[in-house]
């Protein structure tokens, strides 16, 4: 890849550069005054800033618990659009306080809800998607010397309601806004300083990759990484974004040379002369639940009789296994997304077990998904048998597998997770082998 891209200059004036800032990021006035600095300094160094905050900390989780507290456990109307309306003001007061900062430290500055940019969307409530977004307005203000602040995780359908794009969307956001803007970096500032080995919280030796493929971090985001939405990883993909994640928390007067150069760039380029690690990172999962349809007949069409009705009722199947098959009987398996689990067994209850003559519906929520990724699997055999390995050393009973072409994903028990992703951490060196080297020239 070229060396221009890892090692960016930005002291030429007037690029043109999205700044994302989480919700830890945004915390309190006092952080959201730091994040002004941060990004006045890029102002004043000549460069166009468009700033895409979420919401504080703490927030969206907060409005969308007192949705709970009034709705019933099942509930029978559909309350989506309103959760939208509700989640959508945690990120439109951060942005304006934003502009408030940025106005205190003497820059023009103005900030935008989604639908007045417009960013729009379809009308998947809760889970909508980017169709395409207007920038007239937000290069008018840049024109004017203005930083513009675009709200993140939001938009507006065709019909004028406001939309969500997901929990962790507003990556999302400014990805989207970064390639149709054509901006020169998307910078993603967070509370950790890049794209680590593994999540840092879970295990303290993991180390911060300088550089992850996007294949790669594609994976990982799919695979439980939070650190970057997946959706955004698909956008830079599809647009070219040149994306980078870094820290919210270092000094907001380092120079900005040195800034643009930290943290983890996601690169586009695969480098044949680069040492390429077998293993680059592991994800991990508590999101998923596994149901078993037992006893059902092992014919042709089964598995389309079984998850048809559940693709109907819009719930993502992930991993599926169906078992060997004894008397003509078998059980099949799938996982889906907590929060549809019990509609799941529900649908499956009324609609499937009967008819095909099922003895049970059965599920567990309390599994876990653990991924080891890495475009260095496509040339080497017998990795996922390593990490089979060192799961059954730990005692950690598999129950479910799936595998890709840099990808290695096993269901266990929630209750080993955090073991698991140690051990595997270990076995595949990732604690040891300085990670700059992994995918660095
Ligand atoms: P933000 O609010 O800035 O969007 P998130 O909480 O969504 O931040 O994402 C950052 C968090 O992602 C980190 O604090 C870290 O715990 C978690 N994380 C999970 N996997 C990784 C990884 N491989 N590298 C870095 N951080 C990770
Ligand atoms: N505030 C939203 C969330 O908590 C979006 C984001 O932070 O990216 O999911
Ligand atoms: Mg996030």
């Amino acid at each position: 890849m070229a060396r221009a891209q890892q090692n960016p200059t930005f002291s030429h004036p007037m690029a043109l550069i999205v700044h994302k800032y989480g919700g830890t990021s945004m915390g309190s006035t006092e952080r959201i005054g730091n994040v002004a600095k941060r990004v006045a300094k890029w102002a004043r160094a000549g460069h166009q800033m468009v700033v895409v905050p979420s919401a504080m900390s703490g927030e969206t989780n907060r409005l969308l618990a007192l949705a709970k507290e009034l709705a019933p456990a099942k509930p029978t109307a559909d309350y989506s659009r309103e959760l939208d309306m509700l989640a959508a003001t945690g990120e439109q007061a951060s942005s304006a306080l934003l502009a408030i900062a940025l106005q205190a430290e003497g820059l023009g500055s103005v900030s935008y809800a989604g639908w007045q940019v417009p960013i729009r969307t379809n009308s998947a409530y809760t889970k909508a998607r980017i169709e395409s977004i207007d920038d007239k307005r937000v290069r008018a203000d840049l024109a004017k010397g203005k930083v513009v602040i675009v709200t993140g995780f939001q938009g507006m359908d065709e019909h004028g309601n406001i939309t969500t794009l997901g929990r962790g969307g507003s990556d999302t956001s400014a990805v989207a806004v970064a390639a149709a803007m054509k901006a020169k970096e998307c910078l993603i500032y967070t509370d950790v300083d890049g794209v680590y080995t593994t999540d840092p919280r879970v295990v303290p030796e993991a180390r911060r990759l300088r550089t992850v493929s996007f294949e790669e971090m594609l994976e990982m985001a799919s695979l439980g990484s939070k650190v970057l939405q997946i959706r955004s990883v698909e956008f830079a993909g599809k647009y070219r974004v040149p994306l980078r994640v870094l820290s919210s928390f270092t000094p907001w007067d380092i120079p900005i040379d040195e800034e643009a150069g930290s943290g983890t760039l996601i690169t586009f380029e695969e480098d044949e002369n680069m040492e390429q690690a077998i293993v680059s990172g592991i994800a991990f999962n508590r999101d998923e639940a596994k149901i078993s349809v037992l006893g059902v007949p092992d014919t042709p069409g089964i598995a389309y009789q079984i998850l048809g009705p559940i693709a109907e009722a819009n719930i993502d199947v992930d991993v599926i296994i169906q078992n060997l098959s004894k008397d003509g009987k078998t059980d099949f398996s799938f996982t889906v997304h907590r929060n549809d689990y019990a509609r799941a067994i529900d649908l499956l209850r009324e609609q499937v077990m009967h008819r095909l003559g099922s003895k049970d519906i059965v599920g567990d929520a309390k599994i876990c998904k653990v991924s080891i990724v890495g475009i260095g699997m496509r040339s080497h055999v017998g990795v996922a048998s390593r990490m089979f390995r060192v799961l059954s050393e730990e005692g950690i009973n598999i129950q479910m597998i799936s595998t890709s072409e840099i990808k290695t994903s096993v269901v266990i028990d929630e209750k080993y997770m955090e073991l698991a992703v140690r051990a595997l951490h270990k076995a595949f060196d990732l604690d040891q082998v300085p990670a700059d080297t992994l995918s660095q020239s």
